[in-house]
């Protein structure tokens, strides 16, 4: 038999949770891909390490200040090594079949966005991306006719569960929520969690932002938006479910009432194989499904009272004039400030609230037209969160 060619990956992120993910499935996969080139952030020594085990030919570090730590750790193996942002957006640009967009936060817009823009297909872990510049990434997808595939576990599962149907025959979809690591907690304790707490989830182990960020339920309203912004689908289709269980990621209601849920074992290396040998399958070593050994699935309603930040995010989303930006935006610095113990846990959702409700009172809100806009939007509400901050507003923010 005729050895297919193999499918050529850049991953933007290398170093990261889904990026060391995404390493152990290509090494996994003995054959099936190549890495073309791989980007981190801070860390010259481990984006050295994973360059080297990849094969990598080209190794990029957002920190200008690693250059010669990343070029001494490449020194004789011939990878090529890189330094500051525009070398980040450079390895997104190297030639390959498939970028994984894994950076966290809006650091990664504008690298997924040049690779998005050159036609190479994303697979997009980072939902601010979508977040924050959902209908300019869309558009652009659409104009290069590039698939946009969805390795955030939930959407991955709805994709899966959709099946190319038509978007008139889906009535709704559910995104499921573990619940994270205060699902039983009252308000009270809530609001005053740590970050240890926060960042001591139940079925995931992910990056410092998107453990916060599940702790508040904020990350499922960052992934609603998200939701809506990839499958064309409005707010008011979209369905939220806790479920302690993380089993069952994503539900399609069809017109007919018969529904397809998207199930796997919790393990970011199931939505990460499929979207790397899409629409082929691979073998992999991730964590199988054993459903009599789960026992019990079971559902229950969001508690919009405990967990605000779902609200305000979906509140967001319907409201439109950029609000998934501005909102984007102030919940990064809010997670900072959180995890450096500036503000307590409860502030989170109320600063992220408040630059909303500031920038519409303003008369700012408005839907960013471009990814250059939408950019232009996220460093103004940036600088204004950080002011509120610094003004210290004890009786808000503790
Ligand atoms: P992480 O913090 O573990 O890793 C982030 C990666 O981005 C690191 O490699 C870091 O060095 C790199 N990085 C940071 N700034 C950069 C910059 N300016 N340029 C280049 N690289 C930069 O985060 P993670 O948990 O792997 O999450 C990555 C993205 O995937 C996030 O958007 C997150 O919401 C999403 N996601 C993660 C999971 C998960 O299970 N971890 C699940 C679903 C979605
Ligand atoms: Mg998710």
């Amino acid at each position: 038999a005729e050895a297919k060619a193999s499918r050529s990956i850049v991953i933007l992120g290398a170093t990261g949770s889904i990026g060391q993910s995404t390493a152990a499935i290509i090494s996994g996969a003995k054959g099936a891909f190549t890495v073309a080139a791989v980007a981190g952030g801070r860390d010259p020594q481990a984006l050295a390490k994973v360059a080297r085990e990849l094969g990598a030919s080209f190794a990029a570090l957002a920190d200008p200040a690693g250059y010669k730590d990343l070029k001494e750790a490449l020194s004789g193996t011939g990878i090529e090594a890189a330094a500051g942002p525009d070398s980040v957006v450079e390895a997104a640009l190297h030639p390959s079949d498939m970028v994984m967009g894994a950076i966290a936060g809006t650091a990664g817009v504008a690298p997924t966005y040049a690779a998005l823009s050159a036609g190479r297909t994303v697979a997009l872990a980072n939902k601010e991306c979508l977040v924050c510049a959902g209908p300019a990434f869309m558009r652009q997808a659409a104009a290069m006719g590039t698939r946009l595939l969805p390795v955030d576990s939930e959407h991955n599962a709805i994709f899966q569960a959709m099946n190319d149907a038509n978007l008139d025959s889906i009535e709704m979809i559910t995104l499921t929520a573990s619940g994270g690591p205060f699902r039983t907690w009252t308000a009270e304790e809530i609001a005053k969690a740590t970050p240890e707490q926060a960042l001591n989830h139940p079925n995931w182990s992910m990056g410092p932002k998107i453990t916060v960020d599940s702790a508040g339920l904020m990350n499922k309203g960052l992934e609603v938006i998200e939701a809506h912004y990839l499958f064309g689908i409005e707010a008011a289709r979209l369905d939220v479910l806790v479920h302690p269980q993380s089993v069952v990621h994503g539900l399609v209601h069809f017109t007919d009432g018969s529904v397809t849920a998207g199930m796997a074992a919790p393990d970011m290396k199931v939505p990460i194989a499929h979207c790397l040998s899409y629409p082929e399958r691979i073998n992999t070593a991730a964590r199988r499904l054993d459903l009599a050994g789960v026992g019990s699935l079971t559902f229950e309603r969001p508690d919009f009272e405990r967990f605000p930040a779902l609200r305000v995010a979906l509140d967001a989303l319907r409201a439109g004039q950029g609000l998934p930006t501005i909102l984007n935006a102030a919940n990064e610095i809010a997670v900072e400030a959180f995890l450096d113990k500036r503000i307590s846990f409860h502030a989170i959702a109320r600063l992220v609230e408040q630059a909303c409700e500031q920038a519409q009172a303003d008369g700012i809100a408005r839907d960013p037209e471009s990814v250059t806009e939408a950019l232009e939007m996220d460093q103004l509400i940036r600088e204004r969160t950080r002011a509120s901050l610094a003004k210290g507003n004890v009786a808000t923010l503790h």
